[in-house]
């Protein structure tokens, strides 16, 4: 086969989504001379969030062949280690940076941006903007958005992350996808009122838990993560206030730093808040749409859910490129390569609320010990090796370069 059966310069793609897996997917597509168009609701990127780690060779292998491994080196935290501590912010477990930063770790805004500068230049990106309808017809898609006007398109890839407005225009209600694991996340920048540098506190009560880490950068600021344990609420998610509402109710009396916390939270500008909660779908693809990231395997926190994005972005292309472009064959192929590895990642998953927050004294103290005992020498070793083996479950084909 010569090079340019894999050229893609005859196939259009709408990507809604400019979170991590989207401009991840137009950065592999572009590799492949695909015509692409971001759409992303939001005026502009969305920074913020908290590290993301990536472990394990498939990852090595995948940011190696976006071209995007020395730069991610280039940004790492350089986290070291994170300890748990109890109200009075005594020391009360060390957890070693290779159980919690992986081999290589780096903000979530920072990975967005390395992906949105490679690719803003040659992608379409429409900001502030939504697909409205979609209507798949046997020669392309053809979308009507919130603001823009009417366009067809090749191909569609829902990259809206875990609420995704693809899925369920495609797929059916998110009711039947979104399995909520009780419990909330919020995150947000945070003055470093501890003068942490590159390192962490968790401090848990039972059902809720506050997390402060400075990852370098900024010597006076932290990313604040805050959990709780919570029946299912209702809420609007543009109502930014309303969540601020949420949080300052579910933390009043915290310990530790919770008033500062709480005062940083009034400030924030970049709240991040959502449901701890997994997607789970019968099928990626239909037609010529298809789900990657959070949208179609949403893991949630330990899951690796950026991991599995990037891995799937870098496999769609893939197989695009390796079919010619026929959407038949290359969705098929992507369906069958990810959802194994997905599936793996969400399993180790589960488990996210209940470690920050344990739901009782006594549960927070079993957590204690057992960390004490993860985080020794051997062990860590041990735990790294579990967590690699859901993040290499996979068997890459060789996709041209
Ligand atoms: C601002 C932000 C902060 C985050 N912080 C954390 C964190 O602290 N901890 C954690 O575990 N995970 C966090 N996440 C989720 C994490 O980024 C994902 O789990 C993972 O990286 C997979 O990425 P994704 O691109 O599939 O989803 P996401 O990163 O969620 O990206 C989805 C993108 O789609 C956009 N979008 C949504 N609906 C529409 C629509 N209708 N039309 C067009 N665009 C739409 C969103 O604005 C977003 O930019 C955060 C996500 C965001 C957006």
């Amino acid at each position: 086969m010569t090079n340019t059966t894999y050229d893609l310069g005859h196939l259009s793609v709408l990507i809604s989504g400019a979170g991590v897996a989207g401009p991840a997917l137009a950065l592999n597509l572009l590799r492949y001379g695909a015509r692409v168009t971001v759409v992303e609701k939001a005026p502009e990127l969305r920074g913020g969030g908290f590290a993301v780690d990536f472990r394990g060779h498939v990852h090595r292998e995948v940011l190696t062949g976006m071209g995007i491994w020395d730069e991610i080196h280039a940004r790492q935290t350089h986290m070291g280690r994170q300890i748990v501590v109890a109200a009075d912010g005594s020391p009360k477990v060390d957890l070693p940076s290779e159980m919690m930063s992986g081999d290589v770790e780096i903000l979530r805004g920072d990975l967005a941006h390395i992906m949105y500068e490679r690719t803003r230049d040659r992608v379409e990106y429409v900001f502030d903007d939504s697909i409205a309808t979609l209507t798949d017809t046997p020669h392309g898609v053809d979308i009507t958005f919130d603001r823009g006007p009417a366009r067809r398109f090749d191909l569609v890839i829902g990259a809206d992350g875990l609420h995704s407005r693809t899925r369920s225009l495609v797929f059916g209600d998110e009711s039947r996808h979104l399995r909520f694991l009780d419990h909330y996340v919020a995150g947000f920048d945070a003055p470093n009122g501890l003068g942490l540098h590159r390192t962490g506190r968790l401090y848990s009560e039972p059902g809720r838990a506050i997390a402060l880490g400075n990852y370098g950068g900024d010597p006076d600021r932290v990313v604040a993560l805050l959990v709780f344990r919570s029946e299912r609420l209702s809420y609007d998610r543009q109502d930014v206030a309303a969540q601020k509402r949420i949080l300052a109710e579910r933390f009043a009396g915290t310990g530790w730093e919770g008033p500062h916390v709480l005062k940083a939270l009034e400030a924030a500008d970049d709240l991040y808040f959502d449901a701890i909660a997994q997607i789970h779908v019968d099928r990626l693809t239909e037609g010529r749409v298809a789900l990657l990231g959070d949208a179609g395997y949403g893991a949630t926190m330990g899951g690796m859910g950026t991991g599995v994005a990037i891995v799937g972005a870098y496999v769609l292309a893939g197989e695009l490129a390796l079919a010619g472009g026929d959407h038949r064959t290359a969705f098929a192929a992507y369906e069958s390569r990810i959802r194994g590895f997905a599936k793996g990642c969400q399993k180790t998953a589960g488990n996210a609320g209940p470690f920050f927050a344990p739901p009782t004294e006594r549960r927070i103290r079993g957590r204690d010990r057992m960390y004490r005992l993860l985080a020794s020498r051997p062990m860590a070793a041990f735990f790294k090796r579990i967590t690699e083996k859901s993040a290499t479950n996979i068997r890459l084909p060789e996709y041209p370069a």
